[in-house]
């Protein structure tokens, strides 16, 4: 079967679509073949070597993904074969004292599709059952295909850490990117008010249409000016940060006394300074987030499905043309999912 594989970690040379051997379904497990699949910036880190990846002889990438449902292995009632499922990326040992918690993100042993195990950008994959909800009716492979990581990144990070209220008023850093997006989704569900940035009037525009409150180009004016200003000196209740090193001491500069800043990423790096005395002086809460746990993602699909939400797909790419999606996410092009069509 065709498969984006990985037999090193460095730059985009190092991918390749090329033949693996197909899985077979261990204890626990079933096979998907593999309709649509969703780039992730881990997917970028793992080609890297950042976090470091366990290589396997040829390393499979893609975390996200819907499919059919080809083969069950022992002791799997559900799903069955024929049945379409969307993934949780998130794997843990069920039997930690955080599984048993339910803090599956928290497991000691935790580990994500395409990063611990073969990942989704391939024709089949072996996934464990357990990871497996049944495919929004509503969306496209496309959609269906690409939301999981980033969107319960997102809700946990939102709903459980910062524990998001109607009424509050949250900064977005850099929407476009897939957590971003579904951020500002999910705070006008909440009837939080969204406050956006970008370097791109284009994808601000895109984001006022989608429901962001307020919008600012961060190339052309200050974003805690313009935080300070539009709050009457106040500041925003909660910053959502998946940018990392370059937005981290704007965070702190634009939350109000008592806020909470929340962090799922750091695209523009991972070391930062901060301002010590203004996280005693204004009594801040940092929060870091990981994906989520399995009721993190029960949530988030409920809210997903309920509210009929329609993640944003920018564009599609063939299995074959990888490389191009990944290019195109390393530019920081993209305003929404970069998704991978496998078959039809
Ligand atoms: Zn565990």
């Amino acid at each position: 079967m065709k498969a984006a594989v990985i037999h090193e970690h460095g730059d985009l040379d190092v991918l390749r679509v090329e033949d693996i051997e197909e899985p077979r379904p261990g204890p626990g497990e079933v096979i998907l073949k593999v309709l649509c699949a969703g780039l992730n910036h881990l997917d970028l880190w793992v080609r890297k070597g950042r976090p470091r990846a366990q290589l396997q002889t040829s390393h499979v990438l893609g975390s996200d993904a819907v499919g059919t449902v080809s083969a069950v292995g022992e002791g799997v009632e559900s799903p069955k074969v024929g049945e379409q499922v969307i993934l949780n990326p998130a794997l843990s040992c069920g039997h930690c004292e955080f599984c048993l918690r339910g803090e599956q993100s928290t497991c000691v042993s935790f580990g994500i599709m395409g990063l611990s195990r073969s990942g989704t950008f391939a024709e089949q994959v072996a996934v464990p059952a357990g990871n497996c909800y049944p495919r929004p009716s509503l969306l496209s492979d496309e959609e269906a295909g690409t939301f999981a990581l980033a969107h319960v990144t997102a809700w946990r990070m939102l709903m459980t850490r910062a524990q998001l209220k109607p009424g509050e008023t949250v900064l977005i850093h850099g929407i476009g990117g897939g957590a971003a997006l579904a951020a500002l989704q999910f705070a006008k569900l909440v009837g939080a008010e969204v406050f956006v940035t970008s370097s791109s009037d284009d994808k601000l525009s895109r984001a006022g249409k989608l429901g962001a409150d307020h919008t600012l180009n961060y190339e052309r004016e200050n974003v805690a000016e313009w935080i300070a200003h539009e709050t009457s000196g106040r500041g925003v209740d909660v910053a959502f940060d998946a940018v990392g090193a370059a937005t981290w001491p704007l965070d702190f500069a634009c939350v109000r006394k008592g806020g909470r800043v929340v962090l799922c990423g750091v695209t523009t790096g991972s070391k930062a300074e901060s301002d010590l005395r203004t996280l005693y002086w204004n009594q801040l809460t940092i929060l870091g987030s990981t994906m989520g746990s399995a009721e993190d993602f029960r949530q988030m699909l409920r809210a997903v499905t309920v509210n009929q939400l329609k993640p944003v797909v920018d564009r599609v790419y063939r299995l074959a043309r990888v490389r191009d999606a990944m290019e195109r996410m390393e530019t920081g092009k993209q305003f929404g999912k970069i998704a991978i069509r496998v078959s039809q």
